[in-house]
């Protein structure tokens, strides 16, 4: 590892990998993330990615966008998505991934919840792990871009010029601070500060405790989304998700004496909602959910479901399964304009740890993933255009190693960047402060919300 870098990339699910792949070649670039490379989000999407399918689709898919958004979406940021849709995809086909295909070679797509039309593009029931392993096969071939497994952004250095630069936890657990023109975060989302959540466990929103630490201004960060559909389970740890594509090909919700109780196929919040209902009225932990109403070969279509529901002792092509809503995914997050930056010089966001409003209240199913490789790219995109501006030469030449600061050195941090050494020390409790802080930012926002939701009604 360098200490200085023209950017750095912290995450390499699809937002992290996209951006590393849009910026200039010449650019010399750090990625890191704080598990193994294939411990993302990005690697466990399961139903798909929206695409503009034809022109004729567009007012339909931005309907639907803002209908499931509960229309405090972003407008531009929605046209952005959409507009920018097939020729994400088509990149994505170019850097080799693998797409469903009928027997004409065309390629098919499905339906989820709140979509008026099948516009979802998918690989099996492993979307996420069939994009996010071609894209990251495709950064590790670059020269410039160096990938670091188990390394943590513990925080930024933020100064006169802005962000200046990361304060990395490394492999060995010794504390780096690494310099740098440009910084993105590709952080992920926050469903490890919860209980029941489908997403990673490391996945803590860091970018956004940082943001809250360092004055950078964060958007909606209490709309977060429940998955209706996960499985219901007595153990802890991940909660494994059926995906939402279930119900589009025709699964249906049981209560528990075998009744359906709600229209399958509303925007999440709803159906999370008719499902916590019934479990209130039925006394039950959970709901069921039977897939012998799909009118396909399920094992076919969902091979990796099909496979998780046996080791747990579920035969999807026999007997329903038993599902609860858990935490899924998070629609506010750091605020960010149509080109990813934050409020802060230098600093970008994207992915799910950003918000620039494409999901407003609630994202409608699939457009987590196109929404993140859209954004990134217009990250990585302005950050070039200034790059090459400046003549890529402002840490040409400068090539020593990051190390451990010395006595006098962490003194010298410490002033300019306002960082404390000792804080960084025990990194549990640092977590929990972390937690905290995000814990209070959603609650503030929360009665911020219902305050000001009663003032109107009064
Ligand atoms: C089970 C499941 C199914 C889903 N299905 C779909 C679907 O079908 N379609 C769809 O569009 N979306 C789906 N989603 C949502 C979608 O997968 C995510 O929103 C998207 O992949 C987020 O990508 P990302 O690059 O922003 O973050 P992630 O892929 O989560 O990557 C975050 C990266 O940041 C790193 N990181 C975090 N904090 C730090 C730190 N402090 N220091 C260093 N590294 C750090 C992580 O290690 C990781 O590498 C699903 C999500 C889940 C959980």
């Amino acid at each position: 590892m360098k200490k200085y870098y023209d950017a750095v990339i912290v995450g390499c699910g699809v937002a992290g990998c996209f951006a590393a792949l849009h910026l200039p070649q010449e650019a010399d670039i750090l990625m890191i993330t704080k598990a193994d490379t294939e411990d993302s989000d990005s690697f466990l999407a399961q139903g798909g990615i929206c695409v503009l399918k034809n022109e004729s689709d567009y007012d339909a898919f931005y309907e639907d966008t803002m209908h499931a958004g509960h229309y405090e979406n972003t407008p531009e940021s929605v046209d952005i998505m959409i507009r920018s849709s097939r020729n994400v995809i088509n990149q994505l086909i170019a850097w080799g991934v693998d797409f469903r295909r009928d027997e004409n070679g065309e390629l098919c797509y499905t339906k989820e919840g709140a979509h008026s039309t099948n516009r979802i593009l998918f690989h099996d029931d492993v979307t996420g792990k069939e994009i996010t392993s071609k894209l990251l096969a495709q950064v590790k071939k670059l020269p410039n871009v160096t990938l670091l497994a188990h390394t943590e952004m513990c925080d930024i250095l933020s100064g006169k010029n802005g962000c200046e630069g990361v304060l990395i936890r490394d492999e060995e657990g010794k504390l780096v601070p690494v310099y740098a023109r440009d910084v993105i975060w590709a952080c992920g989302g926050i469903g490890g500060i919860y209980d029941n959540s489908t997403n990673f466990p490391h996945l803590t929103g860091d970018a956004l405790a940082i943001a809250i630490h360092r004055n950078v201004a964060l958007k909606n960060v209490n709309y977060v989304q429940i998955h209706p559909t996960t499985l219901y389970s007595k153990k802890k740890g991940r909660r494994f998700l059926i995906s939402e594509s279930v119900r589009g090909e025709g699964a249906v919700l049981l209560d528990k004496n075998g009744e359906r109780f709600t229209d399958e196929l509303q925007p999440r919040d709803v159906v999370s909602r008719e499902i916590h209902r019934q479990m209130e009225k039925d006394h039950t932990k959970h709901v069921w959910l039977s897939l012998k109403t799909i009118p396909l070969d399920v094992k076919e279509r969902f091979p990796n479901i099909y496979q998780k529901c046996l080791e747990e002792g579920y035969d999807i092509t026999k007997e329903p399964i038993p599902v609860v809503p858990a935490q899924h995914y998070f629609m506010g997050g750091v605020k960010v304009d149509s080109n990813s930056e934050t409020t802060m010089d230098h600093l970008y966001a994207a992915g799910e740890t950003s918000c620039n409003g494409v999901h407003g209240a609630n994202r409608l199913a699939s457009n987590s993933l196109l929404e993140s490789l859209v954004f990134a790219e217009r990250a990585a995109k302005k950050i070039a255009a200034e790059l090459v501006a400046d003549g890529l030469t402002e840490n040409a030449g400068r090539r020593e190693t990051a190390g451990e600061p010395d006595e006098d050195e962490w003194k010298i941090l410490e002033k300019r960047y306002d960082i404390r050494k000792e804080d960084y020390q025990n990194m549990e409790e640092y977590a929990e402060r972390c937690k905290e802080s995000i814990w209070d930012a959603i609650r503030k926002e929360d009665e911020y919300e219902s305050n000001h939701k009663n003032t109107k009604c009064g």
